[in-house]
């Protein structure tokens, strides 16, 4: 069975082909700036490279480009879009309607419109690649698998913040979390790795990417995470904030004469390492002005580990303890220095590195020392 996957975004497309047989992936597209100028369709098969340079005037005529491209005769990976069985779409905020991927249908996608307020960038734009999908492909089976749903386990002592209850009555302002695709395929990718079942493990996941959360899998299921009704909250991120004093806003927003919009699009675009580093939101570079001496960018990457350390701790503390700690994502798969400086000074909750093991990037393995009562992966995410 080959499935097409589909994600997305306000002005752009990505798109995988997966050949379910082996899991491999037998096409990866992007297509950027739909509906201003400059539209182009990128697609790679195996070795090859396809570059489509056309005016998109919206995502159906992406969708339209998207299946010639993919059942191109030179460029192509499918003979023709029969052989796809059904199309799966990323959708970012499933509220509390969703606690599973969900076959598509019309009850399904108002309710996806319903959630357009808890994410009123990604909601909008995910439902335009499915109507343009079912508008191209209208036989084809359509799945939406929410980037929340794997976190409707958590209870309410873990989603809900310490307002008036009525705002989660009236609003449904509470904690939704993130990254759940990641966080559920790690943590069972992760017990697999062990020769364990996830059901038996208390495990915690680390995904440090652009954006980072963090998770508390009991026994396979989500008891916490670091993100909150928005993807803002948690620990530092490449441009996000993470958590910070409400009340520091309303001191920067009165001092400096700035709207919510503005203060959030700072929180959003320009804080987080690119923020207190004054470098780059990008790891490697801040972990080279780190050691080039640069100050701020040694402050940024210790408030990072700090936060992490924290979130591990603590989520230990409300499982009751914790048997395996896995690292995802282009930070948590890729920087040793940040692991280690992460893992580091943790003995006294049974958390040992092997530093050598620990050099590795972008494989599954094990890093933690022989003796280690709690087992640490890297898990590279899927
Ligand atoms: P996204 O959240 O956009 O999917 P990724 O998971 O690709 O992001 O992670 C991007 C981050 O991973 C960047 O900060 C990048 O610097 C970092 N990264 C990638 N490779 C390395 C590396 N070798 N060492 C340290 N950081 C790395």
């Amino acid at each position: 069975m080959k499935i097409l996957i589909v994600n997305a975004g306000s002005s752009s497309l990505k798109y995988q082909v997966i050949d379910m047989a082996d899991e491999s992936t037998l096409a990866k597209g992007l297509i950027e700036r739909i509906g201003i100028a400059g539209s182009k369709l990128k697609q790679t098969v195996g070795e090859k490279q396809y570059t489509v340079e056309l005016p998109m005037k919206d995502h159906i005529e992406a969708s339209k480009q998207m299946i010639s491209a993919l059942t191109h005769a030179e460029h192509g990976a499918l003979k023709s879009m029969d052989e796809i069985s059904a199309v799966g779409h990323r959708v970012v905020q499933g509220g509390e309607t969703f606690t599973a991927s969900t076959l598509i249908d019309d009850a399904c996608l108002n309710a996806i419109k319903e959630n357009i307020p808890l994410a009123p960038l990604h909601n909008p734009a995910n439902l335009m690649g499915i109507q343009a999908c079912l508008k191209v492909m209208p036989d084809k089976p359509m799945v939406a698998v929410f980037d929340t749903s794997f976190h409707q386990t958590m209870p309410p002592q873990a989603y809900l913040y310490g307002v008036p209850y009525a705002y989660y009555e009236r609003l449904r302002v509470r904690r939704y979390g993130f990254h759940g695709t990641s966080h559920r395929y790690i943590a069972n990718q992760g017990a697999a790795f062990l020769g364990k079942d996830v059901k038996d493990l208390r495990i915690i996941t680390c995904h440090l990417g652009n954006g980072s959360s963090i998770c508390a899998v009991d026994h396979g299921k989500s008891v916490d995470t670091s993100m909150g009704l928005t993807p803002l909250e948690g620990v530092l991120m490449g441009t996000r904030s993470g958590t910070v004093d409400p009340a520091a806003l309303q001191f920067i927003m009165n001092t400096d004469g700035i709207n919510i919009d503005e203060m959030l699009e700072i929180l959003n675009k320009k804080s987080g390492l690119l923020g207190v580093s004054g470098v780059s939101s990008d790891m490697r570079d801040v972990e080279s002005a780190a050691l080039e001496g640069n100050k701020q960018a040694q402050i940024a990457l210790n408030m990072l580990v700090r936060g992490i350390k924290k979130y591990i701790a603590g989520y230990a503390a409300i499982m009751g303890g914790v048997d395996v700690v896995i690292f995802t994502a282009g930070i948590g798969e890729n920087s040793i220095e940040l692991r280690e400086a992460v893992l580091s000074d943790m003995s006294f909750m049974g958390i040992e590195l092997d530093k050598e093991k620990n050099k590795v990037r972008g494989k599954d393995a094990e890093i933690s020392a022989a003796g280690s009562k709690v087992k640490l992966l890297v898990i590279p995410t899927n």
